[in-house]
């Protein structure tokens, strides 16, 4: 029998209605005569409302509370999928994440999956049942505490269990038709792609892309699991996360330099103004930054004022280590010797990333180029082998990823659809 893993997101699963569909889909697929295990995420946004809520409760809530709030979110979802199941004739049980042998380190927030033990799974598999698991949460065993895995953490579940019960195929089910070359909500022209290579979906989903959890793609890469992300919505077959090594047949690589173009604003830039130009003074900084756990992304160094000796160093990072690390550096500031502290949570991050770029010349002076005639002005530059990034105002971000998209030739025949969801 082949085992097929589905994950289904929280747009896809936002009411009574969307369950009730999402209930039917899985039951055609065990009509098919496949085992079907699912992973589901919170109903529609319930995690960012469980997190409004927590910060009205409290400005920094305890991360191990937050966990357990936050966990709810896929208990709600699983238990009335695996109703909606029953009610239409067909065995089903839901499990939370620590049920499913979901074992992490014990990083609230951001937990890493170290082991699978699906005993239950298998059992209930073995007796005839669709099996529904809680997304994005799992068990620490020194703790004994649940943790999550970071927002967008179902897909990696979905991935982990697929790795782990040796299934045939893990598909992502979403609110648009598959993986674009920009997301569509931004950039209404985005060209679905039929296959991408896992190298290419890391950096996207690296840069901000979250229609897959950046684990789970490093996760199936590593486990040799397929991937295919597809709507929720209708048939369409959605695209294809490859292995470069190995060319799913019949797919013809793209002719485009650029795979795809992202988005992100969920990044800031903290600036450490009138730092002293002398060894060791960015260590110090650093180090003091690594402590908050931040994850650092851009740095630049400014070249110094020869009069004062002094200098500015900004680095960006994403907007929730943003309070931790300030007060980190401003409680450092007579050790450090710097002169102030600048917050900017206004910015934009867009990146251009492809695994071409290793052999074309060009790219960077086209995209300048097409930022330059958009009127869009660059304040940070980074790149890595088969990605380049900028920094732009937040609210010019959108209109560059247009001009981007269209200067690569990228632009679609017709406007992408988006089926569901807030993009929130
Ligand atoms: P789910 O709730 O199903 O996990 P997400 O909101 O996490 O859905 O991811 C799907 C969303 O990702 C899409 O609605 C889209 O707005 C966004 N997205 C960003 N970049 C891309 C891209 N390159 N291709 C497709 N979708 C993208
Ligand atoms: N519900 C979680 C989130 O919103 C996990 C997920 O949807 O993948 O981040
Ligand atoms: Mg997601």
């Amino acid at each position: 029998m082949t085992l097929i893993v589905q994950k289904f997101g929280g747009s896809s699963v936002a009411d009574a209605e969307s369950i009730r569909r999402v209930a039917k889909r899985i039951v055609e697929t065990r009509k098919a005569g496949n085992d079907v295990v699912v992973a589901v995420s919170a109903m529609g946004d319930t995690t960012d409302e469980l997190l409004d809520l927590a910060h009205q409760v409290t400005p920094l809530p305890a991360p191990r509370e937050l966990d357990m709030l936050l966990s709810s979110g896929e208990r709600i979802s699983m238990a009335l999928l695996a109703m909606a199941i029953k009610g239409m004739g067909y065995e089903a049980r839901s499990y939370t994440g620590s049920q499913a042998g979901m074992i992490t380190d014990a990083t609230h927030g951001a937990a890493k999956i170290v082991d699978v033990s699906p005993v239950r799974l298998r059992e209930a598999l073995h007796e005839g049942a669709i099996v529904i698991v809680a997304g994005f949460q799992g068990f620490n065993r020194d703790t004994r505490d649940i943790t999550t895995l970071g927002r967008g953490g179902s897909d990696t579940t979905a991935v982990a269990l697929a790795a782990a019960l040796g299934a045939d195929l893990c598909e992502i089910y979403t609110d648009v038709d598959g993986i674009f070359t920009s997301d569509p909500r931004a950039v209404k022209r985005a060209r679905q792609l039929a296959h991408i290579s896992s190298e290419e979906m890391l950096e996207l989903a690296a840069s901000g892309a979250k229609v897959l959890h950046i684990r789970a793609v490093e996760y199936a890469r590593r486990h040799g699991v397929t991937l295919r992300v597809r709507s929720s919505f209708n048939n369409s077959p959605g695209t294809v996360v490859y292995d470069p090594a190995r060319l799913p047949e019949g797919a013809e690589v793209e002719e485009s330099v650029i795979a795809g173009v992202a988005i992100d604003l969920s990044q800031a830039k903290i600036t450490v103004v009138g730092v002293p130009d002398i060894p060791g003074v960015a260590a110090k900084i650093f180090k003091i930054v690594a402590g908050t756990d931040a994850n650092v992304d851009m740095i630049v160094q400014n070249v110094s004022v020869a009069a004062t000796g002094r200098t500015d160093i900004s680095f960006t990072l994403p907007k929730t280590d943003g309070e931790k690390t300030l007060s980190a550096l401003g409680a450092a500031k007579d050790d450090i010797g710097f002169e102030s502290l600048q917050y900017d949570d206004q910015i934009g991050k867009l990146s251009v990333v492809g695994a071409a770029m290793r052999s074309s010349t060009g790219v960077s002076a086209r995209l300048f180029e097409a930022l330059f005639d958009a009127g869009i002005n660059i304040e940070m530059i980074t790149t890595s082998e088969i990605r380049i990034s900028v920094i732009t105002r937040a609210d010019s971000v959108n209109q560059a990823a247009l001009a981007v998209h269209t200067a690569f030739e990228l632009d679609a025949e017709e406007d992408a659809v988006v089926h569901a969801g807030t993009g929130r």
